[in-house]
């Protein structure tokens, strides 16, 4: 499942509490990026000046980094991807290495909402580095102030959240990755839309009914 839509939507929320429901892995390349920085790996280093610029980091790296991933995770486990893919020369080799994996797409959910309420909530918006639970001061706050609520890691605003680099990434994702949804929706796949400017619980239940609503019902799981 790809959930799809510009940054602040709310794919990192979501994308926790639907693997959580479904036991599905989670393929969150900012996570990844961030990790590896963190790490200080080479990819970290390579990635740090994009990222920092609020750029995209080349599709060749990205492309071999979620090809890894996607190879380790179990057959028959499903997978959340949130922040990949991000150009169309990225939605073609995930479909190349998910047809070598014998795989497919599922479901597009593309999360919606308008640049300004996209910019307020990238203000308030507080992440773990931990576990990538993402909280909000203005919206959906952590129970104790600064902590994350599964792990009790300190929440850190993240660099690339400051409003120039947000101006940027947002003009990236309209120009490089809004394109997808057209892609997708010419392939045969289902794409499905959920406003993203609901509150954490509604966006999550909408999620979830597009889900039913797309997945093939199997009269034999009724007896
Ligand atoms: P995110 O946490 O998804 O907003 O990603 C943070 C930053 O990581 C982005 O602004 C990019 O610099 C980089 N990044 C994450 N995913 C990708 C991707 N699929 N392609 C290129 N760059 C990415």
């Amino acid at each position: 499942m790809i959930l799809l839509g510009p940054p602040g939507v709310g794919k990192g929320t979501q994308g926790v509490l639907l693997a959580d429901v479904h036991g599905m892995s989670r393929i969150v390349t900012g996570d990844l990026l961030r990790s590896a920085r963190a790490e200080g790996t080479p990819l970290g280093l390579e990635a740090q000046r994009y990222m920092d610029a609020g750029e995209l980091v080349p599709d060749g790296v990205m492309n071999a980094l979620v090809k890894e991933c996607l190879e380790s995770v179990p057959d028959g486990r499903g997978v959340v991807f949130d922040g990949f893919p991000r150009t169309d020369v990225q939605a073609t080799a995930l479909q190349g290495t998910l047809e070598e994996l014998g795989r497919a797409i599922d479901h597009v959910i593309v999360l919606e909402a308008e640049n300004d309420v996209l910019v307020r909530r990238i203000a308030g918006r507080r992440s773990c580095p931990e576990c990538g639970c993402v909280f909000n001061v203005y919206s959906n706050s952590a129970e104790q102030e600064g902590l994350c609520d599964r792990d009790q890691s300190p929440l850190v605003h993240r660099a690339d959240d400051e409003p120039e680099t947000v101006r940027r990434r947002l003009e990236i994702y309209h120009e490089l990755t809004e394109p997808l949804i057209a892609f997708y929706e010419q392939s045969d796949v289902s794409v499905s839309y959920v406003p993203g400017d609901q509150a954490v619980e509604d966006a999550q239940s909408a999620i979830r009914s597009v889900i039913l609503l797309m997945t093939p019902h199997d009269p034999s799981e009724d007896a």
